[in-house]
């Protein structure tokens, strides 16, 4: 349960933004920002449900009155406005923006509703909600630092037994081994498993690969990545193990992995621009000769979502402050032979980083 308090402190962040970018009223709707808001998520039909957040006064939200039941109502937070199956709600949505000069809306609008509003509300002009809502949601309160903890230190027990031994790989399938990790998700405690790739040999030069048919042999690498949402907020994590021995060639590539990830881990300084932590894993891996086989961005913001802002890429200039947590996760994938990465998720703070997964970093080998 989130406390009352914790959702002013969101909304009245999110309204300095909002006076920061000439934002009149914010529309959301389904998608995590109105969650953040007020603890309701829309159910993602052809009904709207929108949630009303203007610069200053009461928040509505508009509702299909057959959904209403499944609102908690804050009443200090929203008042709640159902409408009827002969209603139009577009009109209600619009009735409440009266006033408003710029309106921005939330990313996963879908069209037919954007669509709508554009023609009800002429000579308005429009922004994305996600210039408002995401700088208030990238730092992190303390309860949610908590909740992403929790999520994380359920994923190291799993990733423990996957070192330790204690999940069966050889002989079975890569989707037998991704349905066994996503049952132990729920056992330790998430509500919602939101991936769990399993690639074995050569399948783990593919970043995202899709668990299938392939049956892991022996002397392979098995890339796990596996993540869910736990008390509302998410966990991921990829470790990578050996079904036997080590061949040389790849125990070298994961030194440097390994190197690459912690100087990645440790760049996390409050004040440096994001782009600066993917600088320094690229340039580890680009020094060992392995440059050309790392071909994704450093990692990404989490919480209420897998990947949101900010993001550790090139080009992304926004400077990390206390209570960013986002994913530190280089790879080298050799198309063909295989792929290793190594993931965790990490916390700026005015002390420095801090590394919420603590699973062994060590490329493992489990008895074949
Ligand atoms: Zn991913
Ligand atoms: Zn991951
Ligand atoms: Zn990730």
């Amino acid at each position: 349960m989130v406390p009352l308090s914790e959702y002013q402190r969101r909304l009245s962040s999110v309204r300095s933004q909002m006076q920061g970018h000439g934002v009149d009223t914010l529309l959301l709707s389904i998608g995590h920002d109105m969650p953040y808001l007020i603890g309701y998520h829309a159910m993602p039909l052809e009904r709207l449900t929108m949630l009303v957040v203007p610069a200053k006064g009461e928040l509505t939200l508009i509702v299909p009155a057959l959904e209403e039941p499944r609102v908690h109502h804050i009443p200090e937070l929203f008042r709640v406005v159902p409408w009827n199956e002969t209603v139009e709600p577009l009109d209600l949505v619009a009735g409440e923006c009266s006033g408003a000069s710029t309106i921005a809306v939330g990313d996963q609008m879908w069209s037919r509703f954007l669509v709508g509003l554009l023609s009800r509300l002429p000579n308005m002009s429009w922004t994305r909600a996600n210039d408002v809502v995401s700088p208030a949601r990238m730092v992190k309160g303390a309860a949610e630092i908590a909740a992403l903890k929790s999520a994380a230190a359920a994923v190291d027990r799993i990733a423990a037994r996957l070192q330790g031994g204690d999940i069966e790989l050889v002989g079975r399938t890569e989707a037998e081994v991704s349905a066994e990790l996503s049952r132990q998700l729920l056992a330790e405690g998430h509500e919602k498993v939101n991936f769990a790739i399993v690639a074995a040999g050569e399948n783990a030069a593919s970043p995202h690969h899709h668990p299938g048919g392939r049956i892991i042999g022996r002397d392979e690498i098995v890339l796990c990545d596996f993540g869910g949402t736990m008390n509302g907020y998410c966990s991921d994590i990829t470790r990578c193990v050996v079904t036997g021995a080590i061949s040389s060639d790849v125990a070298a590539a994961w030194s440097v992995l390994q190197t690459a990830q912690e100087i990645g881990v440790r760049a996390g300084v409050v004040g440096v621009a994001c782009e600066e932590v993917d600088r320094a894993t690229r340039a580890v891996i680009a020094e060992a000769g392995y440059g050309e086989y790392f071909v994704h961005r450093t990692g990404h913001g989490i919480g209420m979502e897998e990947h949101e802002d900010p993001y550790m890429v090139e080009g992304s200039r926004v400077p990390l402050a206390a209570g960013h947590a986002y994913s530190v996760e280089p790879g080298i994938y050799v198309p063909g032979k295989w792929g290793m990465r190594l993931e965790d998720i990490v916390v700026a703070t005015e002390q420095g980083p801090l590394r919420l997964n603590e699973a062994c970093h060590d490329l493992v080998s489990v008895a074949a």
